[in-house]
């Protein structure tokens, strides 16, 4: 059993759907080994925006327990007003995280399944292992004969452009996330599960979803976790290898040293 699910030696002994976003990238997510392994140091701490607390939020309130929602909001004194009319409530950006609760149960008091979807154990910490490396993933909802991941999305149904068009799941690498996820349900049940994305949109009104992921989408996923670049990856957590810097992303232009003028290329 994993006892400090995020700490450092958790993160150091296994392998995570988070940690293959970040060391293979995504659509969405510039790759950079140097800078996963300096937050996995705790040399690099990723900015937190408040989209991460409002995700967060979302969770407690749908699918927590009363202690756990209070227990939340007092460690979070940050997103309640203090003053004012206010006093008590959510702050102004904050509060599209009230409207997207509203409108998970407004589906439900309407005859929808979306809070159904959210129904089974939550937080369940996993762990397997694959082309015999030790992963770790922890579930939303592990229900019965699903898996859910809650997401709270900009807009359901955006597209995004690199190199071809990828809509949200594929552009954030949920599609990895959930093959993971599956892979390790799997391995602990026997069972392949279907893998579901219940998606919150942040826009006013707010949009609401439930989505699941096509197996193909999924194996398509799990293709690049090939033995080699788990190696690669076991290897530069351990120090063997060196890690490549991708020269793009937060950490790569917070630490680049100028040893030479760059000659201009042409476009
Ligand atoms: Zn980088």
């Amino acid at each position: 059993m994993i006892e400090d699910y995020y700490g450092q030696q958790a993160n150091y002994e296994y392998m995570s759907a988070s940690q293959l976003k970040q060391l293979l990238g995504t659509p969405g997510i510039q790759a950079c080994e140097e800078r996963a392994l300096a937050e996995l140091s705790g040399q690099y701490v990723r900015p937190q925006s408040n989209a991460l607390t409002v995700g967060s939020y979302v969770d407690v309130m749908l699918t927590g327990t009363e202690d756990e929602q209070h227990e939340f909001r007092e460690s979070h004194p940050e997103m309640i007003s203090s003053r004012g009319p206010t006093k008590g409530q959510l702050k102004a950006e904050y509060r599209s995280a009230d409207d997207m609760i509203a409108r998970a149960f407004a589906d439900a008091d309407n005859g929808g399944i979306f809070m159904r979807a959210l129904t089974g154990e939550r937080q369940r910490v996993l762990t397997g292992e694959i082309h015999g490396h030790r992963f770790k993933a922890r579930l939303d909802v592990l229900g019965d004969g699903f898996i859910t991941d809650l997401k709270t999305v900009e807009n359901v149904n955006k597209r995004y452009y690199n190199d071809g068009w990828w809509d949200f799941i594929g552009w954030w690498g949920y599609d990895l996330q959930g093959a993971i996820y599956q892979e390790l349900v799997y391995q602990t049940t026997g069972n392949r599960w279907p893998f579901y994305i219940a998606a919150l949109s942040k826009q006013t009104p707010c949009d609401i979803d439930l989505i699941q992921v096509p197996q193909d989408r999924l194996d398509e996923a799990m293709e690049r976790v090939t033995p080699d670049a788990l190696d690669r990856i076991a290897a530069l957590k351990s120090g063997e290898l060196e890690p490549t810097r991708c020269e793009h992303c937060d950490w790569c232009r917070m630490t680049k040293v100028i040893r030479k003028p760059r000659i201009l290329e042409v476009v």
